[in-house]
């Protein structure tokens, strides 16, 4: 969600801040700026609302300048437009601001220190840009001044301040939202996601909350709130350019989708040795078996890769699991366990909801571990420990391989933790072997492509609504797929408990109503079956995806038989080509939804 990019030391910084925000693309944004300028003080502020397309038409050639910070904004306050993008101004035109987050407290600082100031737009970043004004206007440096500015801020934020009358610097700070300093030679830069950067350095430096760094050409100064000096290694990104590029693919999602075989494999052997025992951090084993009960905190699919965990977790494991989303259970959370353990799940590991959980876990002294992509992330670096999923990078805004990726290494780790428990169920269940069935079986559903296009031409042209209905793991993965459905096609899709649907739902169906039914487990078949009759009779168009054992001669897709605990890895699959292809007919663009982002850094 949101991007900031920044460079300091080199001729071309325009060339460099757009294609930097054009790496950020793909997180969702809705207006976009630049900011730079030159030694003799020539200066440019360029913003725009809409894509970074838009934006680059209004640069004209004369917009140079060898310092420069850029945005893309996810509007939190103040609508979409031109005045509320990045970067945003101070009354007096000395200080110039980026910034991802939001400010809690923006209408008590106005009230109390801005009185007399004016304001161009609806944002809370111009709240901070003018309250740093007004300490420098009592005789403050501008390093001091937003220091103070950042004692009298509540909320998450991160911030890049360039002060016009002295463009050889970039002041830079960050709560709860990520930034980092990127390192060249005679350069430096600062983005908010390295894969921004990567064309010009894969060398970064971290950046706690609460410090402020000073960036310049050639030195970076890192100062704690004491106003000590911090020297801190900078680290090697473990990011590829390559992996970042669409190829051959018409949309992100689609290369995505394809990606899965290859994930599952990469992940069984990054977490298997070679005679395929699980090798995961014993720290890690010994933890969760102390533990009398898992807690497992996400949101969105990351959520619903929850519920499929929670089913394999507690079957291997016999530890009892509860699945949270994390914007509920920060606010109000539940009794606890006497020994809990946390598993946070986060594809991006910057997601502020979830964060905000472990902040308080943390505080509470309560064991966690991250379950993410992203290496080095938030997340990650404040749980007790990580399993990174080894995905690579998703771009796509609507999540397929993270899913997948995070049910696969949930299985692992609850192989490893029921092997040690001595739990017969985990013993007996060759979990990497299975993994690797699966990536072949994905690979077969991954070739029937053509036909689940055409399929998806029959059921979900014209269609205002869909519902996904299943029981168990069956009604977990209709969850996603629903998910998956409305957030790029925009076809208000619902995923049911099949057997709840008649407790109220089943008023929506009417003729040609679509629904989907998933059908891979033989305790419940025979009850979904009997639902999707129900709704049959009153007018929708079923759509049945079965496995095969369970499978009847109508059902329009049927995937081959894997082992019963990891039936969603297979069945998931039809969903995400289901929804790329109803978007894709329907005209949207599948990579970039309306109103959505990738990483939610604001709660
Ligand atoms: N709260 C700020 C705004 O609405 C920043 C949003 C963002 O993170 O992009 O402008």
């Amino acid at each position: 969600m949101c991007g900031i990019v920044g460079i300091i030391g080199k001729e071309n910084a325009t060339e460099i801040l757009i294609q930097g925000l054009e790496k950020l693309e793909y997180r969702g944004y809705d207006s976009a700026g630049i900011f730079v300028s030159r030694d003799d003080k020539q200066e440019y502020l360029v913003k725009s609302l809409g894509r970074i397309a838009d934006l680059k038409k209004q640069i004209t050639p004369e917009v140079q300048g060898t310092i420069g910070i850029g945005h893309t904004r996810w509007a939190t306050h103040g609508k979409p437009s031109e005045g509320n993008a990045h970067p945003h101004t101070s009354n007096n035109r000395q200080f110039i601001l980026v910034h991802n987050g939001v400010i809690e407290n923006f209408e008590e600082i106005k009230e109390e220190f801005l009185k007399n100031f004016q304001f161009e737009g609806d944002t809370d970043t111009e709240i901070v840009v003018n309250l740093i004004q007004h300490f420098a206007q009592t005789g403050m440096t501008t390093k001091v001044a937003m220091k103070k500015a950042l004692t009298v801020i509540r909320g998450s934020y991160a911030f890049a301040l360039i002060d016009k009358n002295d463009p050889t610097t970039i002041y830079v700070a960050k709560n709860k939202s990520p930034l980092l300093i990127g390192l060249g030679d005679d350069f430096n830069v600062i983005c908010s996601d390295a894969m921004a950067m990567l064309n010009q350095t894969n060398h970064f430096v971290e950046i706690a909350d609460g410090e402020l760094v000073t960036v310049q050409a050639d030195k970076i100064n890192i100062e704690d709130e004491k106003g000590n000096s911090i020297y801190r290694e900078s680290y090697e990104a473990q990011l590829d350019l390559s992996d970042i590029e669409k190829g051959t693919y018409p949309y992100y999602m689609l290369k995505e989708i394809d990606d899965q075989p290859t994930v599952m494999r990469r992940i069984i052997q990054e977490y298997t040795n070679a005679v395929g025992t699980t090798v995961i951090d014993e720290q890690i084993i010994r933890k969760i078996t102390a533990s009398d009960r898992i807690y497992i905190i996400a949101c969105g699919t990351s959520y619903h890769a929850g519920w499929v965990g929670k089913a394999i977790i507690e079957k291997m494991t016999t530890i009892p699991v509860e699945v949270h989303l994390s914007s509920e259970f920060g606010y109000n959370m539940p009794l606890l366990s006497e020994n809990p353990f946390f598993i946070f799940l986060s594809q991006s590991g910057e997601t502020a909801d979830s964060r905000q959980v472990l902040v308080q876990t943390n505080a509470l002294g309560l064991p966690s571990l991250t379950v993410t992509n992203g290496s080095g992330s938030t997340l990650s670096r404040e749980a007790d420990y990580t399993l990174l999923l080894h995905a690579g990078p998703e771009i796509a805004v609507a999540s397929t391989k993270a899913y997948t990726a995070q049910i696969a290494v949930l299985a692992l780790l609850a192989k490893a933790v029921g092997d040690e428990k001595g739990n017969q169920v985990s013993i007996d269940f060759n979990v990497a072997h299975e993994l690797s069935v699966i990536a072949a079986v994905m690979e077969t559903i991954i070739d029937e492509k053509m036909v689940i296009s055409q399929l998806v031409e029959k059921y979900l042209t014209d269609t205002r609504n869909a519902f996904y209905i299943g029981r168990g793991v069956d009604y977990y993965v209709s969850m996603e797929a629903a998910l998956k459905l409305k957030e790029i096609s925009y076809i208000q899709a619902e995923g049911f408990a099949a057997g709840e649907l008649k407790h109220g739902t089943i008023a929506l169906i009417e003729e040609g109503t679509p629904v989907f039914g998933v059908i891979t487990d033989k305790k419940t078949a025979a009850h979904t079956r009997g639902n999707l009759k129900e709704v049959e009779s009153r007018g929708a168009n079923n759509f049945v995806i079965a496995l095969a054992s369970l499978a009847k001669e109508t059902d329009q897709l049927v995937l081959p038989d894997v082992h019963p605990l990891l039936t969603p890895l297979v069945s998931i699959l039809p969903t995400q080509l289901i929804a790329y292809f109803a978007t894709l007919q329907r005209g949207y663009d599948v990579d970039k939804p309306r109103n959505l982002a990738k990483s939610v850094t604001v709660e």
